[in-house]
Protein backbone atom coordinates (compact mmCIF):
# COMPACT_ATOMS: atom_id res chain seq x y z
CA UNK A 1 0.00 0.00 0.00
CA UNK A 2 1.27 3.52 -1.07
CA UNK A 3 1.98 5.48 2.38
CA UNK A 4 1.93 9.44 2.70
CA UNK A 5 4.78 11.07 4.31
CA UNK A 6 4.19 14.77 5.63
CA UNK A 7 6.85 16.76 6.43
CA UNK A 8 5.49 19.67 8.23
CA UNK A 9 5.94 22.03 11.45
CA UNK A 10 4.27 20.45 14.78
CA UNK A 11 3.70 22.79 17.80
CA UNK A 12 1.39 24.16 20.41
CA UNK A 13 -1.54 26.38 20.01
CA UNK A 14 -2.33 28.21 23.08
CA UNK A 15 -6.29 30.02 22.65
CA UNK A 16 -7.25 32.62 24.56
CA UNK A 17 -10.50 33.78 24.78
CA UNK A 18 -10.69 37.55 24.93
CA UNK A 19 -12.99 40.33 24.99
CA UNK A 20 -12.30 41.90 22.09
CA UNK A 21 -8.94 42.18 19.46
CA UNK A 22 -5.88 44.13 21.09
CA UNK A 23 -5.40 48.03 19.71
CA UNK A 24 -1.76 48.86 19.35
CA UNK A 25 -0.24 49.19 23.10
CA UNK A 26 -3.06 47.47 24.79
CA UNK A 27 -2.66 44.85 27.64
CA UNK A 28 -6.03 42.42 27.43
CA UNK A 29 -6.85 40.29 29.66
CA UNK A 30 -7.73 36.91 28.90
CA UNK A 31 -10.76 34.86 29.75
CA UNK A 32 -8.98 31.83 30.07
CA UNK A 33 -6.92 29.83 28.07
CA UNK A 34 -6.78 26.27 26.47
CA UNK A 35 -3.63 24.31 24.78
CA UNK A 36 -3.85 21.93 21.55
CA UNK A 37 -1.75 20.17 19.40
CA UNK A 38 -0.84 22.47 16.31
CA UNK A 39 0.77 23.40 13.15
CA UNK A 40 -0.05 22.77 9.60
CA UNK A 41 2.20 19.58 8.85
CA UNK A 42 0.79 17.83 12.31
CA UNK A 43 -3.17 18.66 11.56
CA UNK A 44 -2.94 17.20 7.69
CA UNK A 45 -0.94 14.22 8.80
CA UNK A 46 -3.49 13.73 11.69
CA UNK A 47 -6.56 14.25 9.36
CA UNK A 48 -5.01 12.14 6.31
CA UNK A 49 -4.45 9.41 9.01
CA UNK A 50 -7.78 9.08 10.31
CA UNK A 51 -9.01 9.48 6.84
CA UNK A 52 -7.38 5.66 6.63
CA UNK A 53 -4.00 6.61 4.99
CA UNK A 54 -0.63 5.34 5.86
CA UNK A 55 1.03 8.30 7.33
CA UNK A 56 4.36 8.62 8.03
CA UNK A 57 4.56 12.04 10.32
CA UNK A 58 8.04 14.02 10.32
CA UNK A 59 8.15 17.08 12.14
CA UNK A 60 10.86 19.45 13.70
CA UNK A 61 10.60 20.64 17.43
CA UNK A 62 12.61 21.79 20.23
CA UNK A 63 14.30 19.90 23.15
CA UNK A 64 11.46 20.70 25.84
CA UNK A 65 8.28 19.82 27.58
CA UNK A 66 6.03 21.24 24.84
CA UNK A 67 7.90 18.53 22.10
CA UNK A 68 7.31 16.03 24.81
CA UNK A 69 3.14 17.12 24.95
CA UNK A 70 3.19 16.99 20.82
CA UNK A 71 4.39 13.18 21.21
CA UNK A 72 1.96 12.99 23.84
CA UNK A 73 -0.80 13.92 21.86
CA UNK A 74 0.21 12.47 18.59
CA UNK A 75 0.02 8.71 20.07
CA UNK A 76 -3.35 8.87 20.43
CA UNK A 77 -4.07 9.69 16.74
CA UNK A 78 -3.85 6.30 14.13
CA UNK A 79 -0.12 7.70 12.22
CA UNK A 80 1.87 4.71 11.23
CA UNK A 81 5.25 6.52 11.97
CA UNK A 82 5.56 9.59 14.12
CA UNK A 83 9.81 11.36 13.76
CA UNK A 84 10.02 14.52 15.94
CA UNK A 85 13.41 15.70 14.85
CA UNK A 86 15.03 17.85 17.46
CA UNK A 87 16.04 21.54 17.09
CA UNK A 88 18.28 23.64 19.16
CA UNK A 89 15.41 26.36 19.30
CA UNK A 90 12.09 26.28 21.28
CA UNK A 91 9.09 24.34 19.47
CA UNK A 92 6.75 26.33 17.72
CA UNK A 93 3.40 28.07 19.74
CA UNK A 94 0.60 29.90 18.14
CA UNK A 95 -1.01 32.31 20.47
CA UNK A 96 -4.56 32.78 19.08
CA UNK A 97 -6.79 35.56 20.86
CA UNK A 98 -10.32 34.93 20.24
CA UNK A 99 -12.78 37.63 20.11
CA UNK A 100 -16.65 36.98 21.46
CA UNK A 101 -18.08 37.30 17.77
CA UNK A 102 -15.29 34.70 16.25
CA UNK A 103 -12.22 36.88 15.14
CA UNK A 104 -9.11 36.22 16.01
CA UNK A 105 -5.71 37.56 15.79
CA UNK A 106 -2.64 35.03 15.77
CA UNK A 107 0.52 34.95 16.65
CA UNK A 108 3.02 32.04 15.68
CA UNK A 109 6.58 31.24 16.46
CA UNK A 110 7.98 29.09 13.96
CA UNK A 111 12.10 28.53 15.30
CA UNK A 112 12.05 25.46 15.00
CA UNK A 113 10.60 24.81 11.75
CA UNK A 114 12.86 27.31 10.46
CA UNK A 115 15.54 25.73 12.51
CA UNK A 116 14.92 22.07 9.29
CA UNK A 117 18.36 21.97 7.74
CA UNK A 118 18.32 20.56 4.24
CA UNK A 119 20.59 17.96 5.06
CA UNK A 120 17.58 16.64 8.21
CA UNK A 121 14.81 17.62 5.52
CA UNK A 122 16.63 14.90 3.35
CA UNK A 123 17.14 12.53 6.32
CA UNK A 124 13.56 12.66 6.84
CA UNK A 125 12.88 11.31 3.37
CA UNK A 126 14.61 8.18 3.42
CA UNK A 127 11.50 5.99 4.08
CA UNK A 128 10.06 7.36 0.57
CA UNK A 129 9.77 4.71 -1.99
CA UNK A 130 8.16 4.80 -5.38
CA UNK A 131 4.62 5.22 -5.71
CA UNK A 132 4.52 7.02 -2.27
CA UNK A 133 3.55 10.67 -1.89
CA UNK A 134 4.76 13.69 -0.03
CA UNK A 135 2.87 16.69 1.42
CA UNK A 136 4.67 19.71 2.37
CA UNK A 137 3.40 23.13 3.45
CA UNK A 138 4.84 26.16 3.74
CA UNK A 139 6.29 26.83 6.89
CA UNK A 140 9.94 24.94 6.49
CA UNK A 141 12.65 26.99 5.41
CA UNK A 142 13.00 27.15 1.49
CA UNK A 143 16.03 25.90 1.35
CA UNK A 144 14.48 22.34 3.05
CA UNK A 145 11.35 22.33 1.07
CA UNK A 146 13.15 22.81 -2.23
CA UNK A 147 15.36 19.70 -0.92
CA UNK A 148 12.86 17.37 0.36
CA UNK A 149 10.52 18.18 -3.02
CA UNK A 150 13.59 16.91 -5.19
CA UNK A 151 14.34 13.82 -3.27
CA UNK A 152 11.17 12.60 -3.08
CA UNK A 153 10.92 13.04 -6.76
CA UNK A 154 14.37 11.49 -7.20
CA UNK A 155 12.97 8.32 -5.35
CA UNK A 156 9.60 8.04 -7.23
CA UNK A 157 6.85 9.74 -4.95
CA UNK A 158 4.67 11.97 -5.99
CA UNK A 159 4.50 15.78 -4.07
CA UNK A 160 1.32 17.63 -2.96
CA UNK A 161 2.17 21.27 -2.07
CA UNK A 162 -0.14 23.36 0.40
CA UNK A 163 0.99 26.94 -0.10
CA UNK A 164 0.40 28.16 3.39
CA UNK A 165 1.46 29.77 5.01
CA UNK A 166 3.60 31.77 1.95
CA UNK A 167 6.49 33.08 3.02
CA UNK A 168 9.21 32.99 0.39
CA UNK A 169 8.35 32.11 -3.53
CA UNK A 170 6.78 29.06 -4.22
CA UNK A 171 7.07 29.42 -7.99
CA UNK A 172 10.28 27.30 -8.35
CA UNK A 173 8.49 24.26 -6.54
CA UNK A 174 5.07 23.84 -8.74
CA UNK A 175 6.58 22.34 -12.07
CA UNK A 176 7.54 19.38 -9.30
CA UNK A 177 4.63 19.06 -7.83
CA UNK A 178 1.39 16.94 -8.92
CA UNK A 179 -0.70 19.04 -7.02
CA UNK A 180 -1.16 22.12 -5.63
CA UNK A 181 -3.46 24.02 -2.94
CA UNK A 182 -3.76 27.40 -2.37
CA UNK A 183 -6.33 29.24 -0.89
CA UNK A 184 -7.73 32.09 -2.88
CA UNK A 185 -5.23 34.85 -1.16
CA UNK A 186 -2.21 32.74 -1.78
CA UNK A 187 -3.15 31.55 -5.55
CA UNK A 188 -2.89 35.38 -6.04
CA UNK A 189 0.24 36.22 -4.62
CA UNK A 190 1.43 33.83 -6.95
CA UNK A 191 -0.20 34.82 -9.91
CA UNK A 192 -2.19 37.94 -9.73
CA UNK A 193 -5.14 36.34 -10.19
CA UNK A 194 -8.16 35.32 -8.46
CA UNK A 195 -10.60 31.87 -8.17
CA UNK A 196 -10.74 29.86 -11.18
CA UNK A 197 -7.98 31.81 -13.31
CA UNK A 198 -5.16 31.59 -10.96
CA UNK A 199 -6.16 27.86 -10.69
CA UNK A 200 -5.65 27.74 -14.65
CA UNK A 201 -1.96 30.00 -13.92
CA UNK A 202 -0.87 27.73 -11.73
CA UNK A 203 -1.46 24.65 -13.72
CA UNK A 204 0.00 26.76 -16.25
CA UNK A 205 3.13 27.70 -14.66
CA UNK A 206 3.76 23.49 -13.87
CA UNK A 207 1.49 22.37 -11.10
CA UNK A 208 -0.13 18.89 -12.42
CA UNK A 209 -2.96 19.87 -10.84
CA UNK A 210 -3.93 23.13 -9.00
CA UNK A 211 -6.63 23.92 -6.35
CA UNK A 212 -7.87 27.30 -5.34
CA UNK A 213 -9.59 26.86 -2.21
CA UNK A 214 -12.69 29.61 -2.02
CA UNK A 215 -13.97 29.18 1.47
CA UNK A 216 -17.71 28.92 1.62
CA UNK A 217 -17.06 29.55 -2.43
CA UNK A 218 -15.71 25.90 -2.30
CA UNK A 219 -12.85 25.34 -4.98
CA UNK A 220 -11.96 26.00 -8.04
CA UNK A 221 -10.03 23.15 -9.98
CA UNK A 222 -7.46 23.53 -13.19
CA UNK A 223 -5.48 20.61 -14.46
CA UNK A 224 -4.96 18.16 -17.58
CA UNK A 225 -8.99 17.80 -17.27
CA UNK A 226 -9.41 21.50 -17.95
CA UNK A 227 -10.69 23.99 -15.31
CA UNK A 228 -13.94 22.83 -13.11
CA UNK A 229 -15.69 24.16 -10.39
CA UNK A 230 -16.54 22.39 -7.79
CA UNK A 231 -19.35 24.10 -4.93
CA UNK A 232 -18.55 23.45 -0.81
CA UNK A 233 -20.84 21.38 1.37
CA UNK A 234 -23.15 23.71 2.71
CA UNK A 235 -22.35 24.04 6.44
CA UNK A 236 -23.31 26.68 9.49
CA UNK A 237 -19.79 27.88 9.64
CA UNK A 238 -19.15 28.89 13.20
CA UNK A 239 -15.03 28.98 13.14
CA UNK A 240 -13.13 27.95 9.57
CA UNK A 241 -9.68 27.49 11.33
CA UNK A 242 -8.33 23.93 10.50
CA UNK A 243 -10.91 23.98 6.94
CA UNK A 244 -7.61 24.42 4.94
CA UNK A 245 -5.77 20.97 6.71
CA UNK A 246 -8.78 19.23 6.57
CA UNK A 247 -8.89 19.03 3.25
CA UNK A 248 -5.20 18.86 2.59
CA UNK A 249 -5.48 15.65 4.40
CA UNK A 250 -8.61 13.91 3.23
CA UNK A 251 -7.30 14.97 -0.45
CA UNK A 252 -4.16 13.56 0.02
CA UNK A 253 -5.49 10.20 1.77
CA UNK A 254 -8.43 9.94 -0.68
CA UNK A 255 -5.54 10.41 -4.07
CA UNK A 256 -3.16 7.93 -2.34
CA UNK A 257 -6.36 5.04 -2.56
CA UNK A 258 -7.06 5.95 -6.25
CA UNK A 259 -9.36 8.25 -6.59
CA UNK A 260 -9.82 10.89 -9.23
CA UNK A 261 -9.11 14.42 -8.80
CA UNK A 262 -12.73 15.47 -8.68
CA UNK A 263 -13.71 12.58 -5.75
CA UNK A 264 -10.85 13.53 -3.84
CA UNK A 265 -11.81 17.02 -3.75
CA UNK A 266 -15.81 16.12 -3.20
CA UNK A 267 -14.41 13.69 -0.21
CA UNK A 268 -12.40 16.71 1.13
CA UNK A 269 -14.93 19.45 0.86
CA UNK A 270 -17.42 17.28 2.87
CA UNK A 271 -14.88 16.93 5.39
CA UNK A 272 -13.88 20.58 5.77
CA UNK A 273 -17.32 21.18 5.89
CA UNK A 274 -17.45 19.38 9.32
CA UNK A 275 -14.45 21.37 10.70
CA UNK A 276 -15.72 24.95 10.07
CA UNK A 277 -19.28 23.62 12.08
CA UNK A 278 -17.33 23.62 15.02
CA UNK A 279 -15.00 25.75 17.55
CA UNK A 280 -11.01 25.52 17.17
CA UNK A 281 -8.40 24.41 14.97
CA UNK A 282 -7.20 20.52 16.15
CA UNK A 283 -10.06 20.07 18.41
CA UNK A 284 -12.56 20.67 14.82
CA UNK A 285 -10.57 18.55 13.02
CA UNK A 286 -12.84 15.81 11.97
CA UNK A 287 -12.62 12.36 13.90
CA UNK A 288 -11.87 8.75 12.37
CA UNK A 289 -15.76 7.83 12.87
CA UNK A 290 -16.93 11.10 11.32
CA UNK A 291 -14.68 10.77 8.34
CA UNK A 292 -15.63 6.91 7.62
CA UNK A 293 -19.29 7.86 7.48
CA UNK A 294 -18.86 11.59 5.51
CA UNK A 295 -16.20 9.32 2.74
CA UNK A 296 -18.58 5.96 3.05
P1 LIG B 1 -8.19 28.08 6.98
O1 LIG B 1 -6.94 28.91 6.89
O2 LIG B 1 -9.36 28.80 7.61
O3 LIG B 1 -7.99 26.72 7.51
P2 LIG B 1 -7.99 28.21 4.11
O4 LIG B 1 -7.94 29.71 3.94
O5 LIG B 1 -6.75 27.44 3.91
O6 LIG B 1 -8.69 27.83 5.47
P3 LIG B 1 -10.53 28.03 2.71
O7 LIG B 1 -10.57 28.35 1.27
O8 LIG B 1 -11.07 29.05 3.66
O9 LIG B 1 -9.05 27.59 3.07
O10 LIG B 1 -11.34 26.67 3.00
C1 LIG B 1 -10.90 25.41 2.54
C2 LIG B 1 -12.12 24.57 2.21
O11 LIG B 1 -12.92 24.43 3.39
C3 LIG B 1 -13.05 25.17 1.16
O12 LIG B 1 -12.64 24.83 -0.16
C4 LIG B 1 -14.38 24.54 1.53
O13 LIG B 1 -14.49 23.24 1.01
C5 LIG B 1 -14.29 24.45 3.06
N1 LIG B 1 -14.92 25.62 3.69
C6 LIG B 1 -14.33 26.74 4.17
N2 LIG B 1 -15.24 27.61 4.66
C7 LIG B 1 -16.44 27.02 4.50
C8 LIG B 1 -17.79 27.40 4.80
N3 LIG B 1 -18.08 28.58 5.36
N4 LIG B 1 -18.78 26.53 4.49
C9 LIG B 1 -18.52 25.34 3.92
N5 LIG B 1 -17.27 24.92 3.61
C10 LIG B 1 -16.25 25.74 3.89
Amino acid sequence: MSRLLVLGNAGIDLVCPVPHLPGAGETLVADGQSRAPGGKGLNQAVVAARAGAAVLFAAPVGRDAAAAEVSAALRAEPLASVSLLPQDAATDLSLLMVAPDGENCILTLGAAADALSPAAALLALEPLQQGDMLLLQGNLSAPATLAAVQAARGRGASVMLNTAPMRWDMRPLLPLCAVVVANDGEAAAITELHDGAAAAALHAMGAGCAVVTLGAGGCAMAGPGGLRRHPAQPARAVDTAGAGDTFCGVLAAWLLRGHAMDDAVAAAQRAAAVTVSRPGAFASLPTAAELKAILA
